[in-house]
């Protein structure tokens, strides 16, 4: 097969936002056991500032974990979670400042899409909380920027899949945060919508430049949206390089047999 073609890369994009040196977050020795099953192994891993990095891993091998780690929603048996300078092991997801999408979109039913997308600004208390005519501003940029400009009064009852998971995301970016996280964002979506969204993700991320890490199964997903793919096996990082390092140079048998069962 291959759909990995890269003509969503950052490359055949004109890089609008380069990607610094500059390392956002570093996931450092994390280990973490479930009952006896250890499921991350001693793994560290470094997540540069404005890249779209993807996870990728066969079912069962850490990923999410992994990401619900770096958001705060679950703590590593050992090893450390580092935004910028500072250790964020044990800082509550609330004081994260991350947005996450996942697969089941969980829009507020009873909101319109306009009230979604401000959720997150609402919810500050009201020292933190822009004022109601930039919150209005911004929520107006957010549904230019993901192409639903005329939909702030819908109700997500009223949406396609694609569309909702669009506007998820969009309420992720709302509140600017450090690191989005999305976790097989369009696994429930068909194959035609997924393609799509895809390739209007890269250009998303070009235009934002927004420190991204996104979870997929899916080879062909990995290797065409990302700047740089890490793969993980059975709880360890078996590579970490760009889609071309990774599919001309595998590092590893695991990272071989993974990569080659598209290509
Ligand atoms: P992936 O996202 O790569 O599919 P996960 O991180 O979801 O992998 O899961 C890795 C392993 O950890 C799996 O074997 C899963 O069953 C196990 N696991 C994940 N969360 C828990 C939990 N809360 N309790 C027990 N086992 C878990």
């Amino acid at each position: 097969s291959s759909g990995a073609t890269p003509t969503t890369s950052r490359r055949a994009h004109g890089v609008t936002n380069p990607i610094g040196t500059a390392t956002a977050i570093r996931v450092e020795s994390v280990t973490k056991t479930f009952d006896t099953a250890a499921v991350l192994r001693d793994l560290t891993l470094d997540i540069r500032a404005g890249e779209l990095l993807a996870l990728l891993g066969p079912s069962g091998s850490g990923k999410t974990t992994l990401l619900r780690i770096i958001a705060g929603l679950d703590r590593p048996d050992s090893g450390r979670i580092i935004f910028g300078k500072d250790d964020a092991t044990r800082l509550p997801v609330q004081e994260r400042a991350v947005g996450f999408v996942f697969q089941h979109y969980a829009l507020f039913k009873h909101l319109t899409v306009a009230d979604n997308i401000a959720y997150g600004l609402n919810a500050r208390k009201r020292s933190d909380r822009p004022a109601k005519a930039e919150i209005k501003k911004r929520v107006g940029d957010l549904l230019d920027l993901i192409k639903l400009s005329t939909f702030g009064d819908r109700y997500p009852s009223q949406l396609s899949g694609g569309q909702r998971q669009r506007i998820a995301l969009a309420r992720a970016l709302a509140v600017e945060p450090r690191v989005l996280l999305l976790d097989e964002p369009f696994g429930a979506l068909d194959a035609q919508v997924r393609k799509d969204l895809r390739r209007w993700l890269r250009e998303i991320h070009d235009r934002t430049g927004q420190t991204t890490i996104f979870v997929t199964h899916d080879q062909d997903e990995a290797l065409e949206l990302s700047d740089r793919v890490a793969v993980l096996g059975n709880g360890r990082l078996e590579q970490v390089g760009t889609p071309d390092e990774v599919q001309e140079h595998p590092a590893s048998p695991t990272v071989l047999k993974f990569l080659g069962d598209t290509i």
